[in-house]
């Protein structure tokens, strides 16, 4: 079926992380444990995400938290092209900037905190807009995973393919850049309308401030220059200057609207993102 992963190219995936669960391939079948005795917990609803994160943290080697969470972000990554699962930009090579997605929130769906269809990998700002937004009409008590096909209401990165929902186009010259998003179906609509508008404008925004730009490129230097959670400041920072950037957004907008909030009912619905 066009727009949706088969049951055969599901049962591929699968098969190949069992086989990629850890970087260090002796440790394949012990990760496999540690991960089917969480998951056994998790579907009775546990929200097992933190233990799995802080699972032997402090060792450098084995079957650790981080090592099993680096080994998912290569392989779902790859199967991104190594770029962010919802914006498309290109993933930087450090797990701060490509935290694991839960395309179910946890804190709503915590049955589904270590589902493998629910997990993809998002840059830093697409992870932080959808975060805790709850898309779709899902019971939170929902007690089996959706299939593939279930998901009309909203975009899946994991099921679906994302050239059969969205596109994108980016334009640079020698002085300005500028980033459009256009949905193809109602997943990719919806995907533009909750998401990827903000994204696009505040690229357009900050690409054509040149002293923006190098900020957050030198913020982002820096992180790379780090390991996952050694920088909670750093963080907040960067989400505190994304909040800023909203607002300054938000003042701009030529239809008088907010670029993100409370949708009001006469909005007509945005289907190209800009
Ligand atoms: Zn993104």
């Amino acid at each position: 079926m066009k727009g949706c992963l088969d049951e055969i190219e599901q049962q591929r995936q699968c098969a190949q992380y069992q086989l990629q669960a850890h970087e260090v391939e002796g440790n394949n079948d012990e990760t496999l444990r540690f991960l089917r005795d969480l998951y056994a917990r998790s579907r009775r609803g546990e929200d097992v995400w933190d233990e799995l994160s802080n699972y032997q943290k402090s060792r450098k080697s084995g079957v650790t938290g981080p090592l099993i969470k680096n080994a998912f972000r290569r392989f779902v990554g790859a199967l991104q092209g190594n770029r962010c699962c919802y914006c498309r930009r290109w993933l930087l090579n450090i797990a701060h900037a490509k935290p694991i997605e839960h395309v179910l929130p946890r804190n709503s769906y915590p049955q589904f905190s270590l589902q493998f269809w629910n997990l993809a990998v998002a840059c830093f700002d697409c992870n932080q807009l959808k975060k805790e937004a709850v898309w779709g009409s899902f019971l939170p008590d929902l007690p089996e995973y959706p299939c593939a096909t279930a998901f009309t209401e909203f975009f899946h990165p994991r099921f679906h393919p994302y050239a059969d929902h969205v596109s994108f186009e980016r334009r640079e010259t020698n002085h300005v850049s500028h980033v459009t998003y256009t949905g193809h179906t109602p997943q990719g609509e919806h995907l533009c309308s909750e998401l990827l508008y903000i994204i696009a404008a505040r690229e357009n925004l900050y690409r054509n401030n040149p002293s923006l730009a190098e900020a957050v490129a030198t913020l982002q230097d820096f992180q790379e220059q780090h390991p996952e959670g050694d920088l909670p400041a750093l963080e907040a920072f960067r989400s505190s200057l994304n909040d800023s950037l909203q607002c300054q957004l938000d003042d701009s907008g030529l239809d008088e609207w907010p670029l993100k909030g409370p949708e009001p009912e006469t909005r007509p619905s945005r289907r190209h993102a800009r």
